[in-house]
């Protein structure tokens, strides 16, 4: 017998849902289900959006109803016209051997004389958001007597919306005798009250530790000072090739700015606030859905109810101003059974807000440092590597295959890989070989922990220097000090800090030595290759900081060479003015290096009002 057959659910059911791939239940239907079926009980579910809750109820919620009599018998309220039509499609899709069930979806934004039809036609089920519900009932056009079942879904978001009074006159419409199911990923005392208000010794489940995350997600933090904010941003999502993400921001025109600036620096991003139209939401939404979309950059009300699988990192721009918030924002990753990472961008001072989030999850955050230039280009090269690896050969593709094995006849398979991946590498380490490191270090004593030599250094005004030798030359922090003091005829004390990266190091010396230093290397090989000492120009690193807009107090608007441009790796064929070829279904900007090619840095070096590329 199925699984879900053991719980008491009818084979026709199974077999809807066996066609969605349920196999076994998740623990909350595992629990919920039977409890429900007995159909004589209140009931509270303390479980995060992604747990299976939508079919916890929704199945036995389709056991219960009386097929037979065509007047709402259930009723779920849930608090946005997204969540609505997702439980909707569901409760259709679950009931598709059942017969002719009806579910009338009820919600705001949308022809209420064409709902108010529907429902005539007679609906065993309404799922509907509290006010555009309330609207109907004032309207005097339902009958309520026979409900059976009402559903309160993500509770603590209605009420956090304030549809506190609009549920209480819903509620009055209906029969005592009915049973309520509440579900709230969190439990503040509103919820609670809730429960003691309409429930009579409701049957208590909670899936995980009251309000306490989902398990399967990692939490980190980065700390970036405000003007790098932006940078700091875009450096995690280049260092993510596969990213697929939601972009939380505080206010709205924060998420409009954000998103702006994505598009014009050729991220496959869009913008979800309030301030678009229905039309404009739903857009967005299909295209995010579709993964046509690889950012959506969203305001906490927006982004309500959104349930979207396979969301892989939720990045906190800016921490929510209610710490509650956080638990939603990091439910819409992991969901499902599956792992997902949340990210908050912070500065030092808000600190003390991730320990308060820390309590309410549970858990613990891992501070993160923010990749340098160099961890994004390994990254994004062995992303490319990967994808070359897996690529589905295209059979036209053989034609050319006569003519490119004859001009690749002298090259050995060594040879053309290192060609290739050089092909690609090169571009990004041009990049990025003065890219600044952008983690706000906390304090001095900190970075003495850490065992910056430039720290340690008092006075002495000191120059960075870049130098093609790195790790995979088999040079430490300690050799190439030892090289740079025996090659430039300098005592370590004036060398400052060492940064020794895969195949190229930079490393600070005082500034009156920097002569003495390149005279020291002039000629010098090393293993047959010539050595090369560059400056690593501070004057980069202003440019790139005043570029970083954000937290510097100007505004993208004013700032049309955008960020740190990192010339879109995540790919992003698209750019700002074709946004709407991402309709199309193109996931662009999922493509790692390959869809980056519009953006390739310019050769003629005359592009210089687009960054670098
Ligand atoms: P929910 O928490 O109801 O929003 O469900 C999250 C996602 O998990 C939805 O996409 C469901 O289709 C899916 N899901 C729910 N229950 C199961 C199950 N037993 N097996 C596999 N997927 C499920």
């Amino acid at each position: 017998m199925n699984l879900f057959e053991q719980l008491g659910i009818g084979p026709k059911t199974v077999q809807a849902i066996s066609e969605l791939g349920f196999e076994a239940p998740t623990p909350i239907q595992e629990q919920a289900i039977p409890e429900l079926l007995k159909g004589n009980r209140d009931f509270v579910g303390l479980a995060q959006t992604g747990t299976g809750k939508t079919a916890a109820f929704g199945l036995p919620m389709l056991e219960l109803i009386d097929l037979g009599l065509r007047q709402p018998q259930a009723l779920v309220l849930c608090p946005t016209r997204e969540l609505c039509l997702q439980i909707t499609n569901d409760l259709v899709n679950f009931s598709k051997y059942l017969g002719q069930v009806s579910v009338v979806a009820v919600y705001g934004g949308a022809s209420i004389i064409n709902q108010m039809r529907d429902l005539k036609r007679g609906a065993h089920i309404i799922v509907a958001t509290p006010g555009r519900m309330l609207d109907i009932i004032n309207r005097n056009v339902i009958n309520f007597d026979n409900v059976r079942i009402s559903v309160l879904d993500e509770a603590d978001e209605m009420l956090n919306m304030g549809f506190q009074e609009d549920i209480n006159a819903i509620l009055s419409h209906t029969p005592d005798t009915k049973n309520t199911w509440l579900f709230s990923a969190t439990m503040p005392n509103e919820v609670r009250r809730i429960s003691q208000n309409y429930m009579t010794d409701p049957f208590e489940l909670t899936v995980g530790n009251r309000n306490e995350g989902n398990s399967n997600i990692e939490h980190e933090y980065y700390i970036a000072k405000a003007r790098d904010k932006y940078a700091a941003f875009k450096r995690l999502v280049d260092f993510n090739p596969e990213i697929f993400g939601i972009v939380f921001c505080r206010t709205k025109i924060e998420t409009q700015e954000i998103a702006e600036a994505l598009i014009r620096d050729g991220y496959n991003a869009d913008a979800l606030h309030g301030d678009l139209s229905q039309q404009q939401r739903d857009k967005v939404m299909k295209r995010y859905r579709d993964r046509s979309l690889q950012l959506l950059i969203a305001t906490d009300v927006a982004a309500r109810g959104i349930d979207v699988n396979d969301v892989t990192h939720v990045i906190n721009y800016s921490l929510p101003d209610d710490v509650e918030s956080y638990t939603h924002r990091s439910g819409r990753t992991a969901r499902a059974g599956k792992t997902g990472v949340s990210m908050a961008i912070i500065n030092s001072k808000e600190m003390g807000k991730i320990r308060q989030i820390e309590r309410i999850i549970k858990k613990k955050f891992t501070k993160c440092d923010i990749p340098s230039g160099f961890d994004v280009c390994e990254k994004q090269l062995f992303a490319l590597i990967h994808k070359v690896h897996n690529v589905q050969v295209n059979e036209q593709i053989d034609q050319y295959l006569e003519r490119i094995n004859a001009e690749f006849a002298d090259v050995s398979k060594e040879d053309i890989i290192k060609r290739f991946a050089s092909l690609e590498f090169n571009r990004f380490l041009d990049y990025y070989k003065n890219a600044p490191d952008l983690n706000a270090r906390a304090d001095e004593r900190e970075s003495r922990e850490r065992g910056d030599r430039n720290t340690m250094r008092s006075g002495g005004k000191f120059t960075r220097l870049f130098v093609n030798l790195g790790s995979l030359d088999d040079f430490t922090r300690g050799d190439m000090l030892r090289y740079v003091c025996d090659n430039a005829h300098v005592s370590g004390s004036k060398i400052g800090r060492i940064d020794v990266k895969g195949v190229y190091s930079f490393f600070e010396v005082e500034s009156e030595i920097v002569d003495k230093v390149f005279e020291g290397f002039k000629q010098k090989d090393f293993n047959g290759r010539q050595v090369r000492i560059e400056i690593s120009q501070d004057g980069d690193r202003k440019r790139e900081e005043r570029r970083s807009g954000f937290g510097g107090g100007r505004s993208f608007s004013g700032n049309r060479e955008g960020g740190e441009r990192r010339g879109g790796f995540n790919g992003n064929r698209e750019r700002g003015g074709d946004r709407d070829r991402n309709d199309r279904g193109d996931r662009g900007g999922r493509g790692g290096y390959g869809g980056n090619r519009e953006r390739k840095p310019s050769n003629s070096g005359s592009d210089d009002k687009r960054g670098r590329w």
